[in-house]
């Protein structure tokens, strides 16, 4: 699950890799964006997915898939149609929400190569925010769970798992060493913030998440929605900046006497399309999560929930 619209706010963000030509990203259509890389978009877009969900092919002739999408007919059929006489040897999935992994299996049925990615969900029961994390996909069950810094060595390229929690608590990033690239999932991308939604969601290991790719070579991702991020360790400073400011937006608010979650994001998310309310409440809950666990701001509910009233500290 991705956010466009919660772009509300980003001017200090760097903007020379967030233009996005959209005739570029025509689902179906086979893009080769590196000797190594070529793109397969599914047809499932939406305010959350962009133009959609972004399928990695790696290598040539003996292939790996990354993140095979929603199980959908017809996005299958376009990613055997891209690889057809070559042999699909390993599929990779970064996280488990449904727009990312519920393709693995037919996939892997239809090419006889085994399921490596990120660990399967594990619900968070009984939280207090209720039941927030509807989106992630229960089926999924990885061949090869890998962890961070497990590689996979494939004919003629290498990716390595990066554990990047935040977005999901299962995300892994693959960095391609062979190209000194990264596919970043929802982690990083350059069409939108990237949703942090508790209870899976965690805005400091999100934040830690960020720190951990801006120290690392990789220049280029490739996202899991939308065009490759270029410049992307100064993108990630970018993104790892406004975040610090969306949070002194919202202590701003409650030491102005907002005290709810509706209120801050009616008065920080103006203009904000009413299909991601929920989701920029999510955020903005995610950040108070962080913020009340260091003891910027109390909750009337104790830990910090949707439905609390918050004070700053
Ligand atoms: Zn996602």
């Amino acid at each position: 699950m991705t956010g466009r619209g919660l772009r509300a706010n980003l001017s200090a963000m760097p903007t020379d890799s967030l233009v996005h030509d959209r005739t570029k990203l025509e689902p179906g259509a086979v893009t080769r964006l590196s000797p190594l890389v070529r793109r397969v978009i599914a047809t499932n877009p939406s305010p959350f997915t962009f133009t959609g969900t972004c399928s990695y092919i790696v290598g040539q002739g003996e292939v790996a898939i990354i993140d095979p999408g929603p199980n959908d007919a017809a996005h299958r059929a376009a990613l055997l149609d891209a690889v057809k006489g070559e042999r699909v040897v390993h599929i990779l999935v970064t996280h488990t929400h449904k727009d990312h992994s519920p393709g693995a299996r037919a996939l892997s049925v239809a090419t006889g190569a085994p399921v490596w990615g990120c660990a399967a969900h594990v619900p968070v029961e009984d939280h207090p925010s209720g039941r927030l994390d509807a989106s992630h996909d229960i089926d999924y069950a990885p061949d090869v769970e890998m962890r961070d810094d497990d590689a996979l060595q494939g004919a003629g390229f290498t990716l390595t798992a990066v554990h990047t929690p935040g977005h999901a608590s299962n995300h892994l990033c693959f960095a391609l060493s062979e190209e000194v690239s990264l596919f970043s999932g929802d982690h990083v991308m350059a069409w939108s913030t990237t949703v942090v939604a508790p209870p899976d969601g965690d805005m400091a290991a999100y934040m830690a998440s960020l720190e951990r790719l801006a120290a690392r070579p990789e220049d280029v991702y490739h996202p899991g929605h939308g065009a490759p991020v270029l410049n992307a360790r100064r993108y990630v400073r970018g993104l790892a900046t406004h975040r610090r400011q969306r949070e002194n937006a919202i202590l701003a608010r409650i030491r102005d006497g907002d005290a709810d979650i509706a209120t801050i994001v009616a008065r920080i998310y103006v203009g904000l399309d009413p299909r991601l309310v929920r989701a920029a409440s999510l955020s903005v809950l995610a950040h108070l999560q962080d913020m009340t666990a260091r003891g910027l701001v109390a909750s009337s509910d104790g830990a910090a929930t949707l439905d609390a009233n918050y004070t700053a500290t």
